[in-house]
């Protein structure tokens, strides 16, 4: 497609696809909302970060900004005077593997003038009257699932779920609406929630509101509960798993925002049991520490019994189109992993052959990130390498979000639920 198309396409999908390369940019606010009916993500909520905003410039920023320049002349110098262990010398290596393709699509990006002049605005895209609703609410605290979660009445707590009334009431037309509810109260943990409507629900749980998109349904546990979503026959399984787990490292921030596990918990992961017989693609976001990556390589695909296929990039660039650190900086890569594989059961059935779309490697998608360790919504770009029928079934481990037609598990999937990050269409 010509460039203008390609705006067109982007404008509308919130997926920009580069001429003459396999990179695209996206933007997660558009791919999100098109999950809603009645609302839309909100830019200003979604980027809390890498936007400067005129009212924060002087204050924030400008401390920000010496504070980073200091810290990046004091890692410069760490770097100069560091010699490589043999472990960070093989991640050493896989960087340079990587490094220039990773350039040629940051290239992609900065030539592309009139996206770049989007992006300067994604933050700001019809949120002027809207804002205030969002506004006020934001202003109480958020609530912390696993908390909740983890005291002796959680088995009692229950969200309440209201469905749109006027689609109700189409669908029954002809029965006095009085004879059905437009509200259910379900458990809010250790249950499966489910909105099979073609309409957003507004759910309520302790004085906060949630949207749950249409067709859509979210399990809240803690990991020891997982085994509850496998499903009785094979064939309701999943052919799309994505997984984020709450890998340890050593970063304070990352303590302060979720608890995390030792890799052996992953280990047990019930990732064969969750697959459907028409095998399914398991996509796993990793951190560049070379440690994990052997870990998944050697230990955790063979236990789950995933077979590598690609790895694709996640490249992280700030509202200018700039790269939000330094390509070459060790400790601070601006860019993430996400590790692809196949799983196939040993009941698989020979009526539904995996598809053999093959998964090119070292596929490059370009965003500007959100919150802290909220990772870009890459389901769609996955769907062409993902076996079985269509819709594929699937599921995202770890979630902190919810997605149409996707089963959310975790501890706090109704995170980034909360009605402050929404708009009202
Ligand atoms: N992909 C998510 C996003 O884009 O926002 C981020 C996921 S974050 C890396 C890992 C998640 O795992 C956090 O929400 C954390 O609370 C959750 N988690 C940590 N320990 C858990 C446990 N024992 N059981 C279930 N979830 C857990």
């Amino acid at each position: 497609p010509e460039p203008n198309d390609r705006l067109s396409v982007f404008l509308k999908t919130g997926i920009y696809q580069f001429e003459g390369s396999k990179a695209v940019f996206i933007d997660p606010v558009r791919i999100l909302t098109r999950s809603y009916t009645r609302f839309r993500v909100s830019p200003s909520a979604y980027y809390s970060r890498f936007f400067n905003s005129i009212a924060d410039h002087s204050t924030e920023t400008h401390n920000n900004c010496s504070g980073n320049l200091k810290k990046r002349k004091r890692n410069k110098k760490k770097e100069k005077s560091h010699n490589l262990n043999s472990r960070e010398q093989i991640a050493d290596q896989r960087h340079q593997e990587v490094r220039s393709m990773l350039l040629k699509a940051h290239e992609a990006l900065l030539k592309s003038s009139e996206l770049l002049e989007i992006v300067k605005n994604l933050r700001n895209v019809g949120c002027d009257e809207e804002r205030h609703e969002t506004d006020v609410i934001s202003q109480d605290s958020e609530l912390d699932f696993v908390e909740v979660g983890s005291v002796w009445q959680a088995p009692l707590y229950e969200i309440t779920l209201n469905f749109h009334k006027d689609e109700m009431m189409v669908k029954n037309a002809g029965f006095p609406p009085s004879q059905f509810c437009k509200q259910r109260v379900v458990p809010v943990f250790n249950n499966l929630v489910a909105n099979e409507e073609s309409s957003d629900m507004v759910a309520e749980f302790l004085n906060c509101r949630y949207i749950v998109p249409k067709k859509s349904c979210f399990y809240m546990s803690d990991l020891g509960k997982i085994h509850n979503l496998i499903p009785a026959e094979s064939d309701r399984g999943f052919n799309l798993i994505v997984i984020d787990p709450p890998w340890e490292n050593s970063s304070a921030h990352q303590k302060l925002k979720y608890r995390t596990l030792p890799n052996r918990h992953f280990l047990s992961l019930p990732i064969k049991q969750l697959t459907h017989t028409a095998g399914s693609l398991v996509a796993l976001w990793v951190t560049n520490r070379e440690k994990l990556r052997s870990f998944v390589e050697n230990e955790l695909f063979p236990k789950w019994g995933v077979k590598y296929a690609a790895t694709f990039y996640w490249l992280k660039v700030k509202s200018d189109g700039l790269l939000i650190s330094e390509l070459d900086l060790f400790h601070h890569r601006p860019y993430e992993c996400v590790i692809l594989g196949y799983c196939h059961r040993e009941d698989m059935n020979s009526q539904h052959p995996l598809r053999l779309n093959h998964v090119p490697d070292d596929q490059v998608f370009i965003s500007v990130p959100g919150d802290y360790s909220r990772k870009p919504p890459i389901g769609e770009l996955l769907l062409e390498y993902v076996p079985g029928f269509r819709p594929a079934r699937c599921i995202e481990l770890f979630s902190r979000e919810m997605i149409a037609g996707w089963t959310s598990w975790g501890n706090e999937p109704l995170h980034f639920q909360d009605l402050r990050y929404f708009l009202r269409d």
